[in-house]
């Protein structure tokens, strides 16, 4: 057996097979979801608790402390062993041990044959006497004081934290060898010690410092996790470079086509994506490419584009929106936009008419382009010559979703496009196996967008600035969290303010100026009411969120967000990005009610104080608590053991880095150079998962 192989059998080696580790133990063990070697050196402590040295007539009933003493007297009965000690030096104070479980009577017999110890633990009332049930540690004196720390782990019934961690001590003994892979150069710069030692730090603190996310044991073991993640997804993008996709060039003839028709200039960052974008639709391998680009940034023109070269080189393209609004927008400017090129663009929704008739152009490719929501693409769409894909609003869609595409058994290339939900260093997580293509301006022209947050109760003063505002011109959203009042909702509204009494009490002032849109409408009255307010037939537009995501009427100016405490951070800059996308000063007002809470209070805060998406994404990452597990599990983010994304996010920016150093010179981690990389990859059990997603890439 090799050196790799030993190793490797260590960590995964059965915690039952081990010595010290009885039936019951191990279905403790197993309840916790510790089974392997590896997952109890996985498991981490949560803190350490201190028992500081001190004397027994100082200490107090509910204290935790050590204490130096000598054995007085002891009583055994059946099922309980007292030690009645007193202070060693001969002080006052007295104190007993008890001990209910274990081998009563060698205790008892240790405890008659030497007489000083010490003694840690938490001290309580036992029948009225000052008592230290099952210390945590104890040892003679002449061995000099304990560790004056326990270490404690998230427990389960019946394992204590002496338990786990005397556990946890006989692996950390019995590590075998393990070889540095880490270059020489990162030990040193960041203090790191090796692997082993890493280990070591975690599970034997000495101080509660060492215990911090910062100490150098837990980040070079964060690091290493983060470095095994980003080798098994940009392994995975290897993988899709493998297969190969119709390479789509063209004339140009499309693109000027659709460019003159949108009637203004790329700015720089559109272009330099575009760029990006085109240099990959020319290879024969699949594009597999992120657009990222806060609200108003301007995506929809470059998808428009590149499906504009994909038609001029003989193929079809679909674009995919999270909604039926959104996709019925982004189908007709699509239909506006091509008009002169003599393409064929559809639009398929859920109520879509004839679509048997549609279905059958799309698959003899009559029709090269077709916008629809995600859901209709999943029903039987067969295409003649599939090329692009396009995803609007990804993070509405999940990575599930995303692979399911590539997986249609076509190799099209694919621009996903993103509003930057969450922070650019997480979004590595996630889409390390994509390339990435910033905008990271806007259109230039625009005034920006003033926000102002209002209590319900001065709700007239927003009214008021409204009817000022429509005298200018100006088009409105004004947004509610509900679209009934409910009656758990009750006569206070706790849960919000709804559309439909929005809706009256502004038409009673506003007559014949307001529309109204929500989930629950048909798709063809949808349709006609947004039409109505882009055509600025109807200047206010009342609406829950259906208008959240990549809704684009330039002319509208401002928007009211009615219990805006209700909503998101991310969720309320997307609301607010509905208004400034034209050359017009915007206002956006955030009218909250009660109860507020802390956190809420911060969110509308930090809405008022940016309109930067990207800072807006970090600060909800640190409202919502970059640690809570519950809201990382449920944004479908990778769980680590060892790093917190809240706090090592340098360590994520070097690992992606280092990673693809690594896999620059051994893409398959088959070298003598990329072994130890291989066995990274297998430590932290990410090898499976890398051939699961080079398999379905
Ligand atoms: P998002 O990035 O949020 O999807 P859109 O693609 O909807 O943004 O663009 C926002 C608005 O900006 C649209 O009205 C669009 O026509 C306009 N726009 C996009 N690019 C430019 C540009 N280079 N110059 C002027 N207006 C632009
Ligand atoms: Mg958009």
């Amino acid at each position: 057996m090799d050196g790799q192989s030993k190793l490797l059998g260590f960590f995964d080696r059965k915690l039952g097979d081990s010595a010290g580790v009885g039936p019951q133990t191990q279905k403790l063990l197993n309840h916790l979801g510790l089974h392997t070697n590896r997952d109890l050196l996985w498991h981490l402590p949560v803190r350490v608790e201190s028992f500081p040295l001190t004397p027994l007539h100082l200490a107090l009933n509910g204290q935790s402390c050590t204490v130096r003493v000598r054995v007085s007297h002891t009583i055994l009965t059946r099922n309980m062993l007292r030690v009645v000690v007193e202070e060693a030096s001969g002080g006052r104070g007295a104190l007993q041990i008890v001990f209910f479980k274990g081998r009563l009577k060698e205790l008892e017999s240790l405890f008659k044959q030497v007489q000083g110890w010490f003694f840690s633990g938490t001290l309580s009332l036992l029948d009225g006497v000052l008592s230290l049930v099952h210390p945590v540690g104890w040892g003679r004196i002449e061995k000099g004081p304990p560790s004056l720390f326990q270490v404690i782990y998230p427990l389960t019934k019946g394992l204590g934290s002496p338990t786990l961690q005397r556990l946890v001590q006989g692996r950390l003994r019995d590590l075998p060898d393990m070889p540095e892979w880490l270059p020489d150069i990162l030990l040193p710069t960041h203090g790191w010690p090796s692997f082993s030692q890493a280990l070591g730090q975690v599970h034997c603190p000495q101080k509660e410092a060492d215990l911090s996310l910062h100490a150098p044991g837990r980040q070079r073991l964060a690091f290493d996790e983060l470095l095994a993640h980003q080798l098994m997804l940009l392994q995975g993008r290897l993988g899709k470079n493998q297969k190969s996709s119709p390479p789509l060039q063209g004339t140009g003839e499309n693109v000027k086509k659709v460019l003159a028709t949108a009637g203004f200039c790329l700015t720089s960052s559109q272009q330099k994506a575009l760029g990006e974008i085109y240099g990959d639709l020319e290879k024969d391998v699949p594009m597999a490419r992120l657009l990222q680009g806060d609200v108003g940034s301007g995506k929809t023109i470059l998808a428009l584009l590149a499906i504009a070269r994909a038609t001029e080189a003989g193929f079809q393209a679909v674009f995919l929106a999270p909604t039926e609004i959104l996709a019925q927008q982004q189908g007709e400017k699509a239909q506006k936009l091509f008009e002169e090129t003599g393409v064929t663009v559809a639009l398929l929704t859920r109520t879509t008419p004839q679509k048997k008739k549609l279905l059958h152009k799309i698959s003899s490719g009559e029709v090269q382009v077709v916008v629809g929501t995600h859901a209709v693409f999943q029903e039987a769409v067969g295409f003649a010559k599939l090329g692009l894909v396009i995803i609007d609003e990804q993070h509405r869609f999940g990575v599930a979703q995303r692979l399911q595409i590539a997986q249609k058994g076509l190799n099209p290339h694919m621009l996903i496009m993103s509003a930057t939900p969450i922070p650019r260093t997480l979004e590595m997580t996630l889409f390390a196996d994509l390339d990435v293509s910033v905008l990271n301006e806007k259109p230039g022209g625009r005034q920006g967008i003033e926000t102002f947050v209002i209590p319900a109760s001065r709700i007239h003063e927003v009214k008021d600035f409204m009817a000022q505002h429509l005298q200018g011109g100006g088009q409105v959203y004004w947004v509610c969290p509900l679209i009934e009042a409910t009656d758990e909702n009750g006569p206070q509204g706790a849960k919000g303010a709804c559309v439909s009494d929005r809706f009256q009490d502004l038409q009673a002032v506003f007559q014949g100026r307001v529309g109204v849109v929500h989930g629950q409408q048909k798709g063809e009255e949808k349709r006609a009411v947004l039409e109505a307010f882009r055509s600025q037939k109807i200047q206010i537009l009342v609406s829950t969120t259906v208008i959240e995501v990549g809704v684009d009427v330039p002319e509208a100016t401002l928007m009211v967000i009615e219990s805006a405490q209700q909503f998101g951070l991310a969720q309320l800059h997307q609301l607010r990005g509905r208004v400034g996308r034209g050359g017009a000063k915007s206002y956006c007002f955030l009218i909250y009610s009660y109860p507020l809470s802390d956190v809420g209070k911060q969110r509308l805060q930090a809405i008022k104080k940016s309109n930067d998406g990207f800072w807006i994404a970090e600060q909800d990452w640190r409202l919502r608590g970059g640690g809570d597990l519950l809201g990382v599990r449920q944004s479908g983010l990778p769980l680590f053991a060892f790093a917190d994304l809240s706090v090592h996010r340098d360590l994520l920016e070097k690992a992606h880095t280092f990673a693809q150093q690594i896999l620059k010179s051994d893409p398959l981690l088959e070298g003598k150079e990329g072994r130890p990389w291989d066995m990274l990859l297998h430590l932290f059990r990410k090898k499976r998962e890398a051939v699961d997603l080079l398999s379905s890439a």
